[in-house]
Order: C-alpha cells, then sequence, then structure tokens
C-alpha cells in the first residue's frame, strides 16, 4: 500500500471514529456508534499493517492473534458488573504501550535532519513516557478499588500534595538532565520510576465517591498517553485518535465532576482540598421497618405513580430484567411508571442505562436525575433497587459526609419508599444512609432480582 493511500485510508478511518463517538452519544444511535467505531479500527489497522513503514507482517499477526484470543476471552467472560474493572485494566495497557514505545523510539530513534527536530523528538518521548507511566500506575489502583482489593477509602498521606509537587519538580528537572545528556536513559528511567509513584499516589488519594471521575479521567489520560506515542511513532492516526479519546474523557470527567459538585481540579489533584475531617459514619441511625414482597406488590397496585431508581445492587443481581417486568404490568394497569438515573449510579457511566436498555425499557421512560428530581413530591411510591449512596440524603444534610454537597436523587420526598437490598450495609462511599431511618422508608430484604420476581408474582 502506498504512504498516499495509507494517508486517505487513516482520514476515513478518522472520520469513522468521530461518527462513532457522535453515535455513542446517544442510545438509540449507541449500536450503530460501536459499528462506526469498529469499521474505522478495522480499516486503521489494515492501513497500518500493509502501509509502506511497516515489515515483519507475520510476526504482527501472530501477535494480534495471540492478543486478540486473549482479549476475546476476557470479553466473553467478563460479567456485565467487570466492566468497569475491565476498562479500567485496559487504560493500563495503554500507558505501558505509551511507555514501550517512548523507550523504543529513544534507542531506535528515526533519523531526523535538524537539531530542532531531534529536540522535540526527544521531548515527545520525554512527555509520552510520563503521561503512559501515570496512567500505567493510576489505572491499576483504579481497576483494584473497583474490584475492592484495594480499600476504597482515600490514601492519606502526610504532606501529599507537596509530594505531588515534588514529584512534577523532580522530574522537571530530570527533563532537563535528560536534553542536556542528549537523551540520557538514566534521567528517563528515574522519571519513569518517578511517574509510577505519582500515578499510584494519584488515584490512590481519591476516596470512593469520586471514582467515577477517576474512571472517566484515567480513560482521558490514556486518550493522551495514545496521541503521546502517535506524535513518538510520526503517526497521524494515533495523534487524531489519542485526542478524540482524550478530550472526550476530559469532557467526561467535567460533567461527572458537575453532577457530583465537585471542583474538576480538586479531583485530579488527587482529592485536593478534602484535608477536613470527615464524618465515617457507617453507624446505625435509628430503626428501621421491613416490608415483604405481598405488602409491595399491594402499595404498588395502589399508586398512580411510580418511579424506580436503580443503582449498583441492580447490575450485582442482574435485575433489570424482572424491574423491566413488574414495569410493563403497572404500565398495563395504568399506572405512570419512570425510572430516575443518577448520573454515577452502578460502576460506570451510563451503567444503568446500558441495562435497561438491554432489557428492553423504553427510553423515554427513563429519565436524568434532574429531570426527575421535582417529581419525588407528587410520587406514591418509589423503587430503590440496589441504590445507595445516589439517594443518601446526608449528601445534603451532613456537611461532614464524604459525600456531603453531591446531588442525589430525592427520593424521600415521595409518599413511600421502598429499598431493595440484602442487609443494612453501606454502599461504595462507605457511608450509612439515614433514608433507610426516614418514617416513609421501609427496607425489602434480599437480592433484587429475587425480590422483584416474589413481586411479580403478586402483581
Ligand atoms: P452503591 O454502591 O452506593 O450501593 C449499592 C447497594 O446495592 C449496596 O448498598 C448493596 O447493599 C446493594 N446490593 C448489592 N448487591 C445486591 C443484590 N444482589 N441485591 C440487592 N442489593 C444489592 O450504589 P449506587 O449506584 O447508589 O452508587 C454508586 C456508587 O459507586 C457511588 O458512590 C459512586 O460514586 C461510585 N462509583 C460510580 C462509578 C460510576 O462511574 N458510576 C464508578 C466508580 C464508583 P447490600 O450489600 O446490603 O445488598
Amino acid at each position: 500500500m502506498s504512504a498516499g493511500l495509507v494517508q486517505a485510508a487513516y482520514i476515513i478511518a478518522a472520520v469513522f471514529f468521530i461518527m462513532s463517538l457522535a453515535g455513542l452519544s446517544k442510545q438509540e444511535s449507541a449500536r450503530a456508534g460501536n459499528y462506526y467505531g469498529i469499521a474505522g479500527m478495522a480499516i486503521a489497522l489494515l492501513a497500518t499493517i500493509f502501509g509502506p513503514h511497516s515489515s515483519g507482517i507475520a510476526w504482527i499477526l501472530l501477535a494480534m492473534v495471540i492478543g486478540g484470543g486473549i482479549g476475546i476471552h476476557f470479553a466473553r467472560k467478563v460479567e456485565m458488573t467487570e466492566m468497569p474493572e475491565l476498562v479500567a485494566i485496559l487504560h493500563s495497557f495503554v500507558g505501558m504501550a505509551a511507555v514501550l514505545v517512548g523507550y523504543n523510539s529513544l534507542i531506535d530513534a528515526p533519523i531526523l535532519t535538524t537539531h530542532a527536530e531531534h529536540m522535540i523528538h526527544l521531548v515527545e518521548v520525554y512527555i509520552g513516557v510520563f503521561i503512559g507511566a501515570v496512567t500505567f500506575t493510576g489505572s491499576i489502583v483504579a481497576f483494584g478499588k473497583l474490584r475492592g482489593v484495594i480499600s476504597s477509602s482515600p490514601l492519606n498521606l502526610p504532606h501529599k500534595h507537596k509530594l505531588n509537587l515534588a514529584a512534577i519538580v523532580v522530574s522537571a528537572l530530570l527533563m532537563k538532565w535528560y536534553l542536556g545528556s542528549d537523551g540520557g536513559l538514566l534521567p528517563l528511567f528515574l522519571m519513569t520510576l518517578i511517574a509510577f509513584a505519582f500515578g499510584y499516589h494519584l488515584v490512590a488519594s481519591i476516596g470512593g465517591a469520586d471514582m467515577p471521575v477517576v474512571v472517566s479521567m484515567l480513560n482521558s489520560y490514556s486518550g493522551w498517553a495514545a496521541a503521546a506515542a502517535g506524535f513518538m511513532l510520526a503517526n497521524d492516526l494515533l495523534i487524531v485518535t489519542g485526542a478524540l479519546v482524550g478530550s472526550s474523557g476530559a469532557i467526561l470527567s467535567y460533567i461527572m465532576c458537575k453532577a457530583m459538585n465537585r471542583s474538576f481540579i480538586s479531583v485530579i489533584a488527587g482529592g485536593f482540598g478534602q484535608e477536613v475531617a470527615v464524618s465515617t459514619g457507617d453507624e446505625e441511625q435509628g430503626e428501621h421497618r421491613e416490608s415483604s414482597a405481598e405488602e409491595v406488590a399491594e402499595m404498588l397496585k395502589n399508586s398512580k405513580s411510580v418511579i424506580i431508581t436503580p443503582g449498583y445492587g441492580m447490575a450485582v443481581a442482574q435485575a433489570q430484567y424482572p424491574v423491566h417486568e413488574i414495569t410493563e404490568k403497572l404500565r398495563a394497569q395504568g399506572i405512570d411508571v419512570r425510572f430516575g438515573i443518577h448520573p454515577v449510579a452502578g460502576r460506570l457511566p451510563g451503567h444503568m442505562n446500558v441495562l435497561l436498555a438491554e432489557a428492553k425499557v423504553p427510553y423515554d421512560i427513563v429519565l436524568e436525575m434532574d429531570e426527575i428530581n421535582d417529581d419525588f413530591p407528587e410520587t406514591d411510591t418509589v423503587l430503590v433497587i440496589g441504590a445507595n449512596d445516589t439517594v443518601n440524603p446526608a449528601a445534603l444534610d451532613d456537611p461532614t459526609s464524604p459525600i456531603a454537597g453531591m446531588p442525589v436523587l430525592e427520593v424521600w420526598n415521595a409518599q413511600n419508599v421502598v429499598v431493595f437490598k440484602r442487609s443494612m450495609n453501606t454502599g461504595y462511599a462507605g457511608v450509612q444512609n439515614p433514608l433507610f431511618f426516614k418514617e416513609n422508608s421501609s427496607m425489602l430484604f434480599g437480592d433484587a432480582k429475587e425480590s422483584c420476581m416474589k413481586i411479580i408474582e403478586h402483581l
């Protein structure tokens, strides 16, 4: 394939990637968006593999078969609840790839004619390795936190912000040494170690409730790491694709921060400004009332309007199908049923929307938090299916709570609230929920799917 043809293919692939992003922004067009992305990636791979700068095609194909095989195996095996972890670990691969490309591109440097070009290349390598290394360890910590193997509470080292600042300052000094020694491996290696530690510390310092922003932020970092690799390899498509992922991840992080009423800078700086004493608040705060499936079914039948607010527990229980069935049964009896989706419900942006779409819940009754929050006072019954932090009134009432200031679904304003969960355990942020002890709340204990199926029997 000639260089001209490769460039043309790259432009077509870039257009497909943009169409893919546009498609993914709406549920109705998300499937098409995925296909555009696949088409763009197929074109990009073919053009790169058969382009004039590739050699050893057999080795590339062998690596693709092995890598693709491992990828397909894990993608088929992964449960929907494990998706966020999978995404986090995939981000770490992009980070490591950028580090390896950086070292390779320094050792096996391209022939550059002018001194300026040479210096630019050295800077590209340094920055690419730095971003890649931060992304790598940061994503591994995010993976650990999402999987529950690393505590979700923030790591609070003394002088943590000074440590972060020191890491940046020392990396900048090492860059001076590295450029002065015409691309010395030792300063690059020392900076890599610092960047690994920096990435680890940055994400470990962020508490459970801010994890959604971390996931989207690492998504953004992985994009910039890919763009940096594109500069090092002089591959225009990798630069464009990396920039698309980097900027869309940054926009998503901003949206998540706004949804959680957090300052973007404070979250990306590793929980900056969170040093005020916070209450862990995991102790119980009064008496709770228990309900049965039969009582809940009766309550639903006597309601005119119902709102369902799902959370992570719905994903764990895979309760979206019986939840849909309950919805259909109630709607058939003329009861108005809608869903209220908190922007950070579940463990992945859009997690609940994906589950409800999978169960074929009509899109027009699935509303965002802002669209539905004012309707709770006129609602007869709210079913909280496996949600906890996203319906916690402490976020509004308790300024010392770790989730203070985060807008939540104000379900307690409805006539009756039923909370489906297995125990009185706290949610992801580890904070007790005063909702459970309110007079109009009752608990329906048990696995959410089983509880829903029992309700269906009684409807
Ligand atoms: P939470 O994680 O706060 O709570 C989920 C609840 O589901 C738990 O209290 C648990 O209680 C219950 N549960 C678990 N399994 C079952 C089951 N099989 N049947 C019934 N209930 C079950 O959920 P939310 O969705 O309300 O909040 C999401 C949290 O995750 C927020 O803190 C958010 O910041 C964080 N997060 C969100 C991300 C995102 O991008 N959306 C990413 C990372 C973190 P019990 O054990 O008693 O059953």
